[in-house]
This record gives C-alpha cells, structure tokens and sequence, in this order.
C-alpha cells in the first residue's frame, strides 16, 4: 500500500515536472515568437523616424493582451537579474562595463512604473538611479552636463536617469528658457558627450515613453480623483499639457538629432502601461546580451582555499 501511494506521488511529481518543463517552453516559444530577439530593431530611432505617425497604444512585435504581457514580463526577470549580477561581478574583475538608461517623456507617461516593475527586479546594489528636476541654483553656475558628468553609472552598473540633459533642449526649447542658437549647439555637445561615455564602456540607452494627450488626460483625471495620488500631481503639468505640440515637436528633434550609432534613442508607446515595461525590459535584457557580461576569475588559489576550511 505503502509502496503504491510512494508510486502514485513518484508519478505526480513526475507529471508535475513535466507540465512546468511543458509550461516553460510554451513561454521559452512565446517569448520569441512575440518580442523576443530584436526589440531594439522595433524601437530604435533611424533615419526619417516620425514620431506623430507612431501610434501610443500600439504594441509592436506583441500580439497577447494584457495578461500576457505581464506573463512575459515576470519570465523576463530571472534573466535580467542574471545578467545584472554577472555584470556588476564582471566590474569587480576590472570588466568596464555599465549601462545608462536615459528615461524621458511627458508626464504620467510612467517613468517611475518602468523603475519599480523593470530595474526593481533586480538587485538593488547594482542600480544607480538619479532624477534630474529642474536644476538648483549650484547646478545653474555650471554647464548643462555637469551635473549629469556627476551621476554617471561606474563599471558594474545600470545607470537609470529619470529625465536627463535632453531637458536641456526639450523643456528649454519649449519655454524658451535658453537662446535658440546656444540650444542648437547643445544637440552636437550632446553627441560629443555620449561618444565620450560610450567610449569608456557605457552601453546608453535612451528611451521616450510615448503616451497620447487622451491617455494623459486619462491619468491625469485619476491623479486628481484620488488622494493616494494627489502626491504625483502638480499644477504645472497642466502648463506642459497645453503646450503639448510645442513637446512634441521638441521630442522630434532631438531624435532627429541625437540618435546616434552609439547612442541610439527608442521610442516607446506606452499608453499601455504593461506594453511599455515589457518592450524597456527587453531592451535592456539586449543589450546586457550584448555586453555577454563574464564571472570573474577568482584572485586567490581556489584549491589552496579549500583545503584551508577543510582543516579549519
Ligand atoms: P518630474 O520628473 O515630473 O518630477 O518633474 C521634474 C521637472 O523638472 C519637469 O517639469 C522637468 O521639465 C523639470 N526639469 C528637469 N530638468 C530640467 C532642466 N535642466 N531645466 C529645466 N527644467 C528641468
Ligand atoms: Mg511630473
């Protein structure tokens, strides 16, 4: 009897197994056939790039709905954090290696969800995230880049910036709050500086989360109807809002202008909150792919070490 039963949990660990090992590939199969493999290829801005014709709540190279998306988003983790702990290892080697992701876009687009549900499943130590407000009065008497030198990922880290130096010519553009003809040349310092962190082992990667005026509206209208969120409002998002082509526009340009080889800018649609983590998830699982990130070596006789515990 004894025996039988031990047989019978033998064979339902068994099926069990097989069904997870089935389970699994069903989503190894889903998430190449939906977005896997070249996500950067979908999103990245190239020549002739029209942001107005890019449609907000599409979901390019993703078919499933909602529920599938956030399916592949959770199988996306173990990973991200693999390949984030094999990068931050591989520093501690002498590896130079980091990753800047640049995050803009109009507000509510959901910069702080692809920070919590993206790079917060990963471990903590290897993040450094900075969001960049409209600059103190210290950060006034120096350059525009200045303060963005100061807060660049070193070797072994994913840098996250919650809006950036683009401000510089997207915000300032708009409100005109530096000569046009100074603002035309920050595009080319821009390039410059990137070319000079990517030089030094950077991998950027700048993301615009692409929302429509409907859809901000949208998120808007609930960040007021509900305390919990009146903390993410502010009035001025209102004076952004109505200057939302002048935004648009801005957007454009300096996608036009700074998308480069090195530093390539995505565009993102992200009327779908769940579409738009699961495409800045993937992005970043490329490019740490890309990086192929090593364990180090270790510095020490392995084996001399062992048989020092043994007899300890
Ligand atoms: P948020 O990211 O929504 O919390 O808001 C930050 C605010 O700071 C936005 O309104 C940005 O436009 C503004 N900001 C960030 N960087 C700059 C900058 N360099 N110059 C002017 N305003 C900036
Ligand atoms: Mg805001």
């Amino acid at each position: 009897m004894a025996k039988k039963s031990a047989k019978k949990s033998d064979k339902k660990a068994e099926k069990k197994a097989e069904s997870k090992a089935a389970r699994k590939a069903e989503d190894g199969a889903a998430r190449v056939s939906l977005l896997g493999g070249d996500t950067a290829d979908l999103l990245r801005v190239k020549l002739g790039f029209d942001l107005a014709a890019l449609d907000p709540r599409s979901t390019p190279g993703f078919s499933g709905d909602k529920a599938a998306g956030k399916e592949e988003l959770d199988a996306g983790v173990p990973e991200l954090a693999n390949l984030q702990e094999r990068l931050f290892a591989a520093s501690k080697g002498g590896a130079p290696e980091s990753v800047l992701l640049v995050l803009q876009a109009m507000d509510t687009a959901g910069k702080g969800g692809i920070v919590r549900h993206v790079v917060g499943a990963v471990d903590p130590q290897g993040i450094a995230l900075t969001a960049f407000k409209a600059p103190t009065a210290e950060e006034l008497r120096h350059s525009f880049l200045w303060r963005v030198r100061r807060q660049l990922p070193t070797p072994g880290k994913i840098g996250v910036f919650d809006r950036s130096h683009y401000e510089d010519v997207l915000v300032h553009r708009v409100r005109k709050l530096t000569p046009l003809e100074t603002i035309e040349k920050r595009y080319d310092e821009i390039n410059a500086f990137e070319r000079q962190v990517s030089a030094a082992g950077t991998r950027i990667v700048k993301i615009m989360l692409h929302i429509s005026p409907e859809e901000q509206k949208a998120r808007l209208a609930e960040r007021l109807e509900r305390p919990d969120k009146h903390w993410k409002y502010r009035p001025g998002d209102l004076d952004d809002r109505a200057l939302w082509p002048d935004f648009q526009q801005a957007y454009q340009i300096a996608l036009d202008r700074t998308s480069t080889e090195l530093a390539p800018w995505y565009v993102v649609p992200a009327d779908r909150k769940w579409y738009a983590r699961l495409a800045v998830q993937h992005l970043l699982l490329e490019t740490l792919r890309g990086i192929d990130p090593q364990w180090p070596a270790a510095e020490f006789d392995v084996e001399a070490e062992k048989a020092r515990l043994a007899a300890l």
